[in-house]
């Protein structure tokens, strides 16, 4: 044994010998391939348990001044260690990460002397990777113009994903925002809606024999780099693509500067033959680090929200009263306070609203535009968050009138400058004890871990969308039927859910008509995971909704201890559980028109109870009924009406 050690440690010290550089996951069931072709162009391939995942996806990147390192180039590798980091996390799907993956380091160079480095992590069910770019020569500061990254998919897969937006279109020209409708198992070649390509995370079904699935997405995104994108397919491949040069209003660069010696954010790929690697992966967390440090944890919790269903003309004393009044009485932490209040309510009669809040036990969440000289938005205060010096004004009133959490809404894309301010907010709060929900934003990219006090995103066409056109109630299922395979696989979704109004309006007798039933809202508290909650209820919810319905809605948790997928597919169904404590939701629901029965297996959850706690939607979607039932043979079955959903407690 020590014999065979020896000769795989001098193997792997003498990489000049090597024609290419295999690095396999732990357990070997996903194995990279990296090497050069003949034109020394730099690529990788992926295989999961033998299959073939990607075929040839070439890697590297050109510089602004004309430096190119995607052709004639050599590889060089380091030596292969593992890597295991644990830890625990708030405010994602696990409190604890256990991460074990294969680290190692490839490097390219030419004979000019150019040099690139490519990092991977590679777990049995998710690789990272990211380009370590070396000062060159004297060079200590680069561009990066375009990458050749790209990903190359076997005939045959299909892709579910939304598209990017057009820049500076949509609501006060303040899209992209990652607010669109999805592609469900596009073939390939399906050109994206507005020409763009398409917004992480990015889901495919591999084509070939049997299933496997691939979630891509990036992670550690921050000031130090612009977000990305998939660009459409060009025949035969899906590359990374930089921001759009329109976006923010012109302003800013769509390509990143970077000082060198550099990194870039980590790129992912999960693998998985079901769909439970992707909606259980942690990669987005497990190769990133804490940015600073909080004085106070994070604040998770429940709150109201009264704009949802009352919308702008909530946005006074009065209101505000009974929304922290039905805060109170459900026993809610907070109170989001929307876009006005310093007209509408002003800022002396908001010291007063905050004391009476606390004087109920309810803290206020206000609402900020992000702008700026970036969008329209006239909905106040606008040009509080934009720069430091009227910010770190603005988190001090703050601290010193009792408010921890603010929503800050309407960003302007992906480029590195819009990346660096949404860092500087968070920074800034943090010095002030403010935790901060973005809203009309890009994705989350790692966040909850590079930042203590990042405490949810919107990025989706959320509950706002209910309200402003009965097409989306008419697709709410099938939307919530993505999320847990995408969006929310990867970052909290703060969606504003919940809603028990069966008219999308103040009155709850007009507007758009629900289409889904009090079950399937109950189950979407538990499938949509994010740490402060803003729910959808209104105070005639407490007479007009089933007391089951409110009677769970004040003891469903927003922390998450664990995640099991059960059984679902993209736009169909999904069942998953999440654990808080030793409590066990499973979540299901339906966006078929017909029912599904799904088994749920105890033992999958290691859990040995014995009864069940179920909520369920009766077929016409007219009840919620309640019941507490046996469990046979550790076993339970489930059906899940078209529409409709179930929450089921087990412990
Ligand atoms: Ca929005």
């Amino acid at each position: 044994m020590k014999k065979i050690t020896s000769i795989l440690v001098m193997t792997l010290a003498a990489p000049a010998l090597l024609a290419s550089t295999r690095i396999s996951s732990p357990s070997g069931s996903l194995v990279v391939t990296v090497d050069a072709d003949a034109d020394g162009t730099p690529y990788y391939t992926v295989d999961y348990r033998g299959r073939e995942i990607l075929g040839r996806s070439p890697l590297g990147f050109r510089m602004a001044d004309g430096m190119d390192f995607t052709y004639g180039l050599g590889l060089e590798s380091s030596v292969a260690d593992t890597v295991r980091r644990s830890f625990g996390q708030d405010r994602i799907k696990r409190s604890r990460v256990d991460w074990h993956a294969t680290h190692q380091t490839t490097t390219f160079k030419g004979a000019d002397g150019r040099e690139m480095g490519v990092e991977w992590e590679v777990a049995d069910n998710d690789i990272a990777f990211r380009y370590i770019i070396p000062a060159q020569g004297e060079k200590r500061a680069a561009v990066i113009e375009r990458e050749n990254t790209a990903f190359c998919f076997p005939e045959g897969s299909k892709i579910t994903a939304t598209p990017q937006s057009d820049p500076m279109i949509g609501w006060k020209r303040t899209k992209p925002s990652y607010e669109e409708f999805h592609i469900v198992e596009a073939p390939l070649d399906q050109k994206s809606q507005y020409g763009h390509g398409f917004t992480f995370p990015v889901l495919f079904n591999v084509g070939g024999e049997g299933d496997a699935w691939v979630l891509l997405n990036e992670t550690g995104v921050d000031g130090y780099y612009c977000g990305s994108r998939l660009g459409d397919f060009d025949g035969s491949l899906f590359s990374i693509e930089y921001p759009m040069p329109e976006e923010n209003n012109g302003n800013g660069t769509a390509a990143p500067g970077i000082a060198l010696p550099g990194k870039t954010p980590w790129r992912t790929i999960t693998v998985g033959e079901t769909l439970a690697p992707v909606v259980e992966t942690v990669v987005p967390w497990s190769v990133v680090e804490p940015r600073y440090e909080v004085a106070e944890p994070a604040r998770p919790g429940k709150g109201t929200w009264s704009w949802l269903l009352w919308q702008d003309g909530s946005i006074n004393y009065d209101d505000q009263v009974k929304f922290i009044d039905l805060a109170a009485e459900m026993g809610y932490d907070n109170v989001l306070v929307d876009n006005w209040w310093d007209r509408n309510i002003g800022r002396d009669r908001m010291a007063d609203l905050i004391k009476y809040a606390r004087s109920k036990g309810v803290n206020v969440i206000l609402w900020y535009s992000s702008s700026g000289h970036w969008n329209d938005i006239e909905q106040s205060p606008v040009n509080h968050m934009d720069r430091p010096v009227v910010r770190k004004k603005e988190m001090k009133w703050l601290r010193d009138n009792g408010v921890r959490n603010i929503k800050v809404d309407f960003f302007g894309g992906d480029k590195q400058e819009t990346m660096r301010l949404y860092e500087d907010i968070l920074s800034d709060a943090a010095d002030y004890g403010i935790d901060v929900i973005f809203h009309g934003c890009t994705l989350p990219r790692g966040w909850e871990r590079m930042y203590p006090n990042f405490v949810g995103a919107e990025a989706a066409l959320a509950s706002e969308n209910l309200v402003f056109s009965q097409d989306f109630c008419d697709l709410e299922a099938n939307q919530a039927t993505l999320y847990p395979f995408m969006r929310n696989a990867v970052a909290s979704l703060e969606f504003g859910g919940t809603v028990l109004n069966r008219r999308l309006n103040k009155g709850n007798d007009g507007g758009s008509l629900r289409r889904t039933g009090d079950a399937f809202q109950l189950a979407t508290a538990v499938l949509y995971q994010n740490p402060v909650q803003n729910f959808a209820l209104a105070p005639n919810n407490l007479t007009d909704a089933p007391v089951e319905a409110i009677e769970f809605m004040k003891e469903v948790p927003t922390t998450w201890d664990d995640i099991r997928f059960i059984d679902g597919y993209p736009g169909r169904y999904v069942v998953m559980a999440r654990r808080h404590g030793s409590r066990w939701y499973v979540a299901a629901v339906n966006a078929m028109s017909e029912p599904v029965e799904v088994m749920v297996d105890l033992a999958a959850l290691g859990t040995s109870a014995d009864r069940a706690v179920l909520y369920t939607d009766t077929s016409d979607l007219q009840k919620l009924e309640k019941k507490v039932v046996k469990v046979k043979g550790g076993k339970l079955k489930l059906k899940i009406v078209p529409n409709g959903g179930s929450v089921t407690l087990l412990n």
